[in-house]
């Protein structure tokens, strides 16, 4: 994912701001990205000059970075994986080729990595995010981030990712997390997690 350098921004929704109701409500998306993420962006934006990142992409600071420019520098980059990632519910939702063949590859089956990736996000003490990145050799891995922990800080390429932070969830399903990661299966745009997965 390229993600540009400062000045950043918010990545623009592919969808309606209400179609991804129940799972994700319009509220919900006017706070969680109208300000949440608008705040990480500005800032970020606000420390990058001066700071020797100017020119950096995302996945270069959160790489490198520490403190406040790593902590919202992360959560710029998460989100905008985050919120490009979901279309409007399709019952059934699965993956798909080349996607399909490497979870099936590395977890059994669909099933099982739903599974377990479920049970990673709501066993997550605390704020942070689940995430399905791939190694260097193209194996799939399910790893849990704290705060604003992104998998690129450690040399892997992000695919696919749950926030667990409760402002992701609380207005729409207040402490129930784990049917909040539930219902996120259907809102899932494959079409988008394969194109991440390097060729
Ligand atoms: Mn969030």
């Amino acid at each position: 994912m390229n993600t540009g350098t400062y000045p950043f921004s918010a990545a623009t929704l592919p969808y309606a701001p209400d179609a991804l109701a129940p799972a994700i409500s319009a509220e919900t998306i006017s706070f969680h990205y109208g300000k949440h993420l608008q705040a990480y962006v500005n800032n970020l934006n606000a420390a990058i000059p001066g700071s020797g990142f100017e020119g950096k992409t995302l996945e270069d600071i959160v790489r490198s970075a520490q403190g406040g420019i790593f902590n919202n520098a992360g959560q710029v980059l998460n989100h905008n994986l985050y919120f490009t990632q979901f279309r409007p519910a399709r019952e059934g939702n699965a993956p798909a080729g080349r996607i399909a063949e490497a979870i099936s590859r590395d977890f059994g089956s669909f099933e099982a990595f739903k599974e377990t990736f479920q049970k990673q996000g709501a066993g997550l003490f605390g704020s942070g995010w689940v995430w399905l990145s791939c190694d260097g050799e193209g194996k799939l891995l399910i790893t849990q981030e704290t705060n604003a922990g992104n998998p690129a800080a450690k040399g892997l390429t992000p695919l696919l990712t749950f926030d667990v932070w409760e402002h992701a969830y609380y207005l729409d399903w207040q402490n129930r997390r784990p049917d909040h990661l539930a219902s996120l299966w259907q809102i899932i745009d494959w079409d988008v997690i394969e194109s991440r997965l390097p060729r």
